[in-house]
């Protein structure tokens, strides 16, 4: 048997008969910027998330650059984030002209610890950047409080790249990933939960003066046409990426939700394997499993078992960002944040992609017990 990571042809062949149609409408318009279907996705990711306002853009990259342009940082200016992510998130923060601290992640949901947090902060801290890894909300209400406290002004700029309709139960309400943070950003990177045909990426915010910022600074900074109040730059999305995602969109909550039925199935199964913790979702979160991820004794003789069986799997994220060469002039050492250098040793992906069958879950499940027995 042979089971990919993710089988985006198996997504193609369920949904093309409602895709294509919507691209072929696109192209007999010629409408291939700023179309229709670009402010119809905007409304629609932006309801999704409990948002006033969507802004698209070019990328989930630029989804976190734009906003952080926003804030006109200034040489020395910090922003805190994880040092696991994947890389844009840092690399946004360093192209905005701001300087990346890294705080230690928790050790069971992997995303960014509050405590940490809090003792990293400086008066010239800016904005905490969270990241939803893998597509289970950070403890947002925590970090929203503390860029809060004695009106420090720090902002809060949440990365749902891989987390696109997850949300998590605050004071009894369910708050969506992009209602309580500043500003997010999105990705529709064709991997991610919502994928388009190419790249592409969404901002949205309940601020209407950064919304209205956003939208001049993707348009290179213009208001009235050739009329420029600031230096922007060209970060549109495609009206036909717009289209292939509006028709994508009304599958969405119906993908996650098979996505959290694979990881239920795998998680029991895998309770009896000692050698192995599955994901741990942190009460009152609703994950969308963007990836299902195991930490793991022996990390990479497994990953080259399941390879060797046909399983698609893979490390996220294999080198903590504290430890990259481009940052080597922030002076983290090797050691700094034990839990975030740990995980990078001990986790590994599994396909859980809507598409599986039974029969691929239990193929994969059995070629661990397999490897561990
Ligand atoms: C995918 C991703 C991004 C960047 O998105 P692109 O669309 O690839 O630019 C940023 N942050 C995280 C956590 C991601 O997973």
């Amino acid at each position: 048997m042979n089971v990919p990571l993710l089988d985006l042809v198996a997504q193609y062949r369920a949904i093309k008969h409602e895709v294509l149609p919507a691209l072929q409408a696109v192209v007999e318009s010629q409408q291939f910027i700023m179309g229709p279907a670009v402010a119809q996705l905007e409304a629609a990711v932006a309801q999704l998330s409990h948002a006033r306002h969507g802004i698209a853009c070019a990328s989930g990259t630029d989804a976190l650059l734009l906003p952080l342009k926003a804030l006109d940082l200034r040489p020395g200016d910090e922003v805190i984030t994880t040092p696991f992510t994947f890389f844009a998130t840092a690399g946004a923060i360093h192209n905005a002209g701001g300087a990346p601290v890294f705080v230690e992640i928790e050790p069971d949901t992997l995303n960014l610890d509050p405590r940490a947090v809090e003792a990293a902060v400086t008066p010239r801290t800016r904005a905490i950047l969270p990241v939803h890894l893998y597509g289970q909300m950070a403890a947002l209400e925590r970090l929203i409080a503390i860029a809060n406290r004695g009106g420090r002004g720090i902002r809060v700029i949440e990365d749902a790249a891989q987390a696109i309709g997850a949300r998590r139960s605050i004071d009894g309400e369910w708050r969506m990933a992009g209602e309580l943070g500043w500003v997010t950003g999105y990705s529709f990177f064709p991997s991610k939960n919502l994928g388009a045909w190419g790249d592409g990426g969404m901002i949205v915010t309940s601020d209407d003066r950064v919304a209205d910022r956003l939208r001049k600074l993707r348009l290179h900074g213009g208001g009235k046409q050739y009329h420029h109040d600031e230096v922007g730059t060209n970060s549109r999305l495609d009206t036909l990426q717009a289209a292939v995602l509006l028709a994508k969109l009304p599958h969405l909550a119906d993908w996650s939700a098979r996505r959290r039925e694979h990881a239920a199935y795998y998680s029991a199964a895998l309770a009896g394997v000692p050698q192995v913790k599955p994901p741990v979702v942190a009460p009152g979160n609703e994950h969308i499993f963007h990836q299902y991820t195991l930490r793991v004794e022996r990390r990479d003789e497994l990953q080259a078992h399941l390879k060797a069986k046909g399983i698609g799997c893979a490390v996220y994220y294999p080198v903590p960002l504290h430890l990259q060469e481009c940052f080597r002039h922030l002076r983290y050492q090797q050691g700094r944040f034990p839990e975030s250098e740990r995980a990078a040793l001990e986790v590994i992906s599994l396909p859980v992609y809507p598409e599986l069958s039974r029969e691929q879950l239990d193929y994969v499940l059995d070629a661990i017990r397999g490897f561990y027995r």
